[in-house]
Order: C-alpha cells, then sequence, then structure tokens
C-alpha cells in the first residue's frame, strides 16, 4: 500500500521505514549501505567529470544518510540535500560534525522542494530512489522542476531485466543477504528506454547512460557497458516541464 494522489505524496511508508530502521548504521561501511559505500566513489567521480562541482547549487533527492550529498559537498558544491526519512536525515546532519562539511539537509518531499524553489539548482541528484516511489513519472516531474534551463540530472537505478533480478534480489538479499529482504521489488525496477521516456515527457534530453558494475565479493565498482543491472544516466533541462504526465 502507497500513499498517492489521495495523501498527495509520492512515497511508500514501508519503503521509508525499511530505511529509517536501517539509519544508525548508514555511515558503517560494513553495515547495510555497504553497496553504497561501495558505489560512491565511482558514481561522485562520474558526476564531477561532468559538472564543476565548485559553488554548483546541487539538489540530492532521496539522499538517505547522505554519502554522495557529502562527497558533493566535499568536491566544492553547495547541497541542498532531502528524504522523507526522518532518521535517515538526523544521521546525516549528525554525520556532518564528524566530516565538518556543510550540507542543507531537509525532511522534504520532491514535490515541496520543486515548488519552493522551482529552477533553483544546476544540477539535481536521485540515486537509487526512483525504484522505491510509487509513481516514477512524478518524481521525474520534480526533478525536471528544480533544474535550472541547462541544469543537469544525474540519476541512478537498477534495470528490470532478469540480470538484475539476480543480482540485486536473489544475490543481495538472499544468497549474500548483504540487503535486508523487501528491499527491492522486481516490478519496480524501471529500463533506461522507459526512464528516458519520462525524461523526455518532462522537458529533459537524454545525454547519457552508463553501466555501473559492482562485485560484492572484492567490494569493486566501475563504470562499464553493461547497463543491464544498476545503470547511471544524465540530461540535460532543455525544454520546460509539460503538464501532463504520461499514459
Ligand atoms: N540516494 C542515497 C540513498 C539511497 S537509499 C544514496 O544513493 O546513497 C533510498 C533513499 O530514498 C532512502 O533514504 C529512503 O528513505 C528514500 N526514499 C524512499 N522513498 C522516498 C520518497 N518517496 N521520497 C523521498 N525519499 C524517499
Amino acid at each position: 500500500m502507497h500513499t498517492t494522489a489521495a495523501g498527495g505524496a509520492n512515497v511508500s511508508p514501508q519503503e521509508i521505514a525499511r530505511f529509517d530502521s536501517l539509519a544508525a548504521r548508514w555511515w558503517d561501511p560494513d553495515g547495510e549501505s555497504r553497496p553504497l559505500h561501495d558505489l560512491n566513489p565511482v558514481r561522485t567521480a562520474w558526476v564531477a567529470a561532468r559538472l564543476d562541482l565548485r559553488g554548483a547549487r546541487v539538489a540530492d533527492v532521496g539522499c538517505g544518510g547522505g554519502l554522495l550529498s557529502e562527497a558533493l559537498a566535499a568536491a566544492g558544491a553547495r547541497v541542498t540535500a532531502i528524504d522523507l526519512g526522518e532518521k535517515v536525515i538526523d544521521i546525516a546532519r549528525l554525520h556532518l560534525h564528524e566530516s565538518g562539511l556543510s550540507v542543507d539537509y531537509r525532511v522534504q518531499s520532491s514535490a515541496k522542494l520543486a515548488a519552493a524553489e522551482p529552477a533553483g539548482f544546476d544540477a539535481v541528484c536521485c540515486m537509487e530512489l526512483i525504484e522505491h516511489v510509487p509513481d516514477p513519472a512524478a518524481l521525474v516531474h520534480d526533478l525536471a522542476a528544480m533544474l535550472r534551463p541547462g541544469g543537469q540530472l544525474f540519476m541512478s537505478t537498477l534495470n528490470r531485466t532478469p540480470a538484475a533480478f539476480g543480482a540485486a534480489i536473489l544475490g543481495a538479499e538472499y544468497v549474500m543477504r548483504m540487503l535486508p529482504r523487501g528491499t527491492h521489488h522486481y516490478a519496480q525496477f524501471l529500463k533506461p528506454s522507459e526512464l528516458a521516456r519520462l525524461l523526455r515527457h518532462a522537458g529533459l534530453e537524454l545525454e547519457e547512460v552508463r553501466g555501473l558494475g559492482y562485485n560484492p565479493l572484492n567490494r569493486k565498482a566501475w563504470l562499464s557497458r553493461f547497463t543491464a543491472v544498476n545503470y547511471l544516466l544524465s540530461a540535460r533541462r532543455t525544454g520546460t516541464p509539460c503538464d501532463r504526465k504520461p499514459a
């Protein structure tokens, strides 16, 4: 069950509760967020190679405990980071005392941030979130609305393929027990072509799709041409988000 039109929020409360339950261990590189720790340097470098982060205003949507938000801030970006999990945001704020970095963390929905700061950001990052929201098209619209014209969107998510089912669900949740069972729902995974369609409808132009490789055994991550499991995607706001969502 999730709240959509009725409650006005594009969020599944169970998803938020699941991530909040992991909050205390978010910064433990050997805890449940371990894959995110391992992927973080590669995805941060990928963003940094496409955008001069120094002084850039960046929104990190669905920031969790702040692994990417802090990495972006460390590279000189002015980061506003939002999540609907109160506990993950508490942990993200606490960690700033340890890192000495500065990030504007908020418990806020993407819709609220988009309404509060339309076209307010040079770039928006939304990593490992879209597969957890009830209405991905609405999320993409919010992300587009936050971007200034010419601004860049950076996303990462899981493809809907047998390989992704094997790696992200069977492998990570059942065989290796690296992620809690129920972390991912196969039917909610999006193919790059499906995500590209949502982007187009939101006035965004697809620039790049890259595979994000990961070996949980040696904990190495790398960019690749293999997009069948996890992939990174970048797009640019060229148009105005249209009012109507794709059917
Ligand atoms: N982007 C971070 C965290 C990914 S985990 C990273 O890649 O390191 C997914 C996060 O999305 C969790 O923190 C969860 O609380 C958050 N989340 C899930 N549904 C959400 C929604 N509808 N709106 C905002 N955040 C959401």
